[in-house]
């Protein structure tokens, strides 16, 4: 059920020469369905196969051929509605939508317009100004086309059908977002969740997740009115295609609002259009009107018989769903006591959930997080490494932890063992034995070494006797003298005793 407790959300403001607008965006995201064969043919998926190698008659259009439906990209489907929190249509149908492109044989694209698979869901969008809910209209399967590669020869223009037929789910949302970097969270967030559950694997690089952005502007309230059932004061949208950045996303936008706001203020009107964005230029220019739009003349595929699923086979895809972004992270803050900022970085994806979870798992959480966050990751960054191929493994980072924990180094040495670790690898506890980097809380060893410092600066215990907070200088001492590796709480005890503090 959609949550609607969340809070209104703050809607960008632009100041025109007549007055303050907002925007209004609703998105429609394509994401490439992770399965090994596509939609309708048992074609691999595979990426980075030599063109045109992975094409089976169905992709070529070949006539009398006829379509087989795969049941893996429904379930991947059926498990992204669910974990969007959507209703399920258990039974919906394939249309075809008729165009004509080089890179599309069949001279149609099989979608499903009048009948989608996944109904109304919601995503979670943690903005500044706290969590909102953005509504989902609708996801539905479809195909995508090949690629036509027009910058290899001057005079020729190349086809690849390795990408025809693979399927692609179209996740529609409402036109809930109010600001660039709204538009930009939801996308992450969308984006986070289909990762988690396997369905797409988010390269948004690679376009195997696009976005056709939609933009309007109005005045301050419209918008509060349209979710009350009055549209009236919406403005009119223009579409703005096959975004792949987050970056160009949010500049699209902030340029396109910008840009409706100047004609509207100018007397003129928006007309309804397809737009590209040219983020060399930072402007988006004219693809089509809606009155230069296609006739698809979609009607429902008569090669393909209405899907209708089993809704016990629903409940088992239901059943064996991951753990979702927001639940690992609430449980995070509740089972390891961690701030919702560390939350969120260590659930942004389910690797580094699981190597936190590896080296939390019956220590300090906090102590964990710090150490994986801070010096793990830290030190990754600073060599731009990834995760997965960390010199450090949860077992290593763990037994650095517990050293500190039982005593055995300080904070201080901790670090150096963490940079020996890192880069000599090795058992944590099996360095500090074999390079003598055990913390001395020997009371006898740290007395000699206190007194000795004593001994050799009458002067400075005059003066820590008459001023007590200089009695840190002789605890400094001290650590130096002992390489770092005296325990300071005990150094700092046996200082103030032997000044008489
Ligand atoms: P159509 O039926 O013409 O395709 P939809 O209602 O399905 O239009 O909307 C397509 C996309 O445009 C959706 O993502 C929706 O949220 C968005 N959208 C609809 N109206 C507006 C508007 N006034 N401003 C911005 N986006 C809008
Ligand atoms: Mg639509």
């Amino acid at each position: 059920m959609l949550d609607l407790s969340a809070p209104a959300p703050k809607a960008k403001v632009i100041e025109g020469v007549t007055g303050p607008w907002e925007m209004v965006i609703g998105l429609e995201v394509h994401a490439q369905v992770a399965t090994n064969a596509k939609l309708f043919s048992g074609a691999s998926t595979q990426v980075g196969a030599e063109p045109n190698s992975q094409v089976s008659f169905i992709d070529a259009g070949m006539p009398g051929m006829l379509p087989v439906l795969n049941e893996g990209c429904v379930a991947q489907a059926v498990r992204t509605g669910l974990g969007l929190k959507a209703k399920i249509n258990l039974r919906s149908a394939f249309d075809r939508k008729n165009y004509f492109y080089p890179d599309l044989p069949q001279g149609y694209q099989i979608s499903q317009l009048f009948h989608p698979l996944v109904g109304e869901g919601e995503v979670r969008v943690e903005v500044s100004g706290g969590t909102r809910v953005v509504r989902i209209e609708r996801i539905h399967l479809e195909q995508d086309a090949g690629k036509s590669i027009h910058d290899m020869d001057p005079a020729m223009s190349f086809v690849d059908l390795n990408r025809t037929g693979v399927a692609l789910m179209e996740i529609v949302s409402r036109p809930d977002i109010r600001s660039p970097e709204e538009a930009a969270a939801y996308v992450s967030k969308l984006r986070q969740i289909l990762r988690y559950l396997g369905t797409c694997d988010g390269d948004m690089q690679h376009g195997n997740l696009r976005a056709d952005v939609n933009v309007s502007v109005c005045r301050p309230g419209a918008w509060e009115a349209f979710m009350a059932g009055d549209p009236s004061g919406l403005g009119t949208r223009c579409e703005i295609k096959n975004m792949n950045s987050l970056r160009f996303i949010q500049a699209a936008i902030e340029h396109e609002a910008r840009r409706q706001i100047a004609i509207l203020e100018d007397g003129g009107t928006i007309t309804q259009e397809t737009r590209l964005y040219d983020p060399a230029r930072d402007e988006t220019r004219s693809m089509r009107s809606k009155e230069e739009a296609h006739d698809y003349r979609y009607f429902p595929d008569p090669d393909l018989l209405p899907l209708e699923i089993d809704p016990a086979w629903v409940d088992d895809l239901a059943a064996a769903l991951p753990e979702l972004p927001d639940a690992k992270k609430a449980r995070f803050i509740a089972d390891f006591g961690l701030s919702d900022y560390d939350a969120s970085v260590l659930t942004a994806d389910t690797a580094d959930a699981a190597f936190f979870e590896a080296v939390a798992q019956g220590r300090d959480g906090k102590m964990a997080a710090n150490w994986v966050i801070n010096d793990l990751f830290g030190r990754l960054k600073k060599d731009g490494r990834e995760l997965a191929d960390s010199p450090v493994s949860p077992a290593q980072l763990g037994g650095i932890i517990d050293l500190i924990q039982s005593g055995d180094i300080s904070g201080k040495i901790a670090k150096d063992l963490f940079e020996i670790v890192y880069t000599e690898g090795g058992d944590p506890a099996a360095i500090v034995e074999s390079r003598g980097m055990r913390q001395v809380t020997d009371t006898g060893a740290i007395e000699a070494a206190v007194d000795q410092v004593i001994a050799d600066n009458p002067a400075q215990v005059e003066k820590a006797r008459a001023n007590p907070k200089l009695a840190g200088w002789f605890v400094g001492q001290v650590m130096k003298a002992t390489g770092g590796k005296a325990n300071p709480a005990a150094v700092n005890a046996l200082v103030n005793a032997r000044l008489g503090l």
